[in-house]
């Protein structure tokens, strides 16, 4: 596993992850907004969109962090769980839903690789930017399925790496050299933002990811691509 310019055991993933975003917690928000120039609204209310979250349906947004999904499917009636695994993030996400006079959404502090949940209890699981960041992700695909009930749907959303030709260049650019100094610049931390730039170069391509999808036991995959792959939602069914 490489976490920035060094290699990392597995098992160490997990913890620096944990680190990197105690870290960005405070300025996450902001800082979604400087580093996507706002377009991660867009992309968030088109997956949203997607994903169709019905009234009284029971949603689990994992990775949910600061709750930006979240808020958007409960605002649409559903029933929804936010689980992350980093608990500033969570606290955050608490803060929001406050200011926002959000109640109903359940906020929960675990790992994607293990949920606390017994089998179908969902009717969608979702997880947006997080999945990258997980250790082992063909466990926490198993795990989506597992506590999907029958007829229930994954989704998730994604950086890759775009096929543009032009664009790549400058997206690699980009990520490498300006998302870094952003960081810095706004929360004095560039280390953090190496590491998020870096894992999106290593993070499978869209038809690799979605044979893990597969492999999981999803049906029906589906990826559309935005800006080229820049960002995919990938979508899947347990039938
Ligand atoms: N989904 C939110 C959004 O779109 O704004 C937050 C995305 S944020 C880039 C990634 C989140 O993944 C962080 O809150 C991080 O704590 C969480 N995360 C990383 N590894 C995780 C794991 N193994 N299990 C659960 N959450 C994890």
């Amino acid at each position: 596993v490489s976490f920035g310019y060094e290699e990392v055991a597995p098992e160490e993933k997990t913890e620096r992850v944990g680190a990197v975003f105690s870290n960005v917690a405070a300025k996450y928000d902001i800082m979604n907004d400087a580093m996507s120039g706002g377009m991660h609204r867009l992309w968030k209310d088109r997956f949203v969109r997607r994903v169709k979250p019905q009234p009284g349906e029971a949603v689990l947004d994992m990775a949910g962090g600061t709750g930006d999904i979240a808020f958007r499917m409960a605002a649409r009636g559903a029933e929804v769980t936010v689980a992350d695994i980093n608990q500033d993030m969570l606290d955050i996400g608490v803060e929001r839903a406050m200011d926002k006079g959000l109640t109903g959404l359940v906020w929960s502090c675990q790992n994607a690789e293990q949920l606390d949940y017994l089998d179908r209890q969902f009717d969608a699981y979702t997880i947006v930017f997080g999945i990258r960041n997980v250790t082992h992700i063909d466990k926490a695909l198993r795990e989506a399925h597992r506590v999907l009930k029958h007829g229930g749907r994954f989704y998730c959303m994604e950086f890759s790496t775009t096929e543009w030709p032009g664009f790549k260049e400058i997206y690699d650019l980009y990520s490498h050299e300006v998302m870094p100094k952003i960081g810095k610049a706004i929360a004095d931390d560039e280390d953090s933002y190496r590491y998020l730039a870096e894992s999106i170069r290593r993070f499978p391509k869209p038809a690799e990811f979605e044979a893990m999808i597969r492999a999981a036991g999803f049906a029906n995959t589906r990826v559309e691509k935005i800006l080229g792959g820049a960002v995919n939602i990938h979508s899947g069914w347990k039938i």
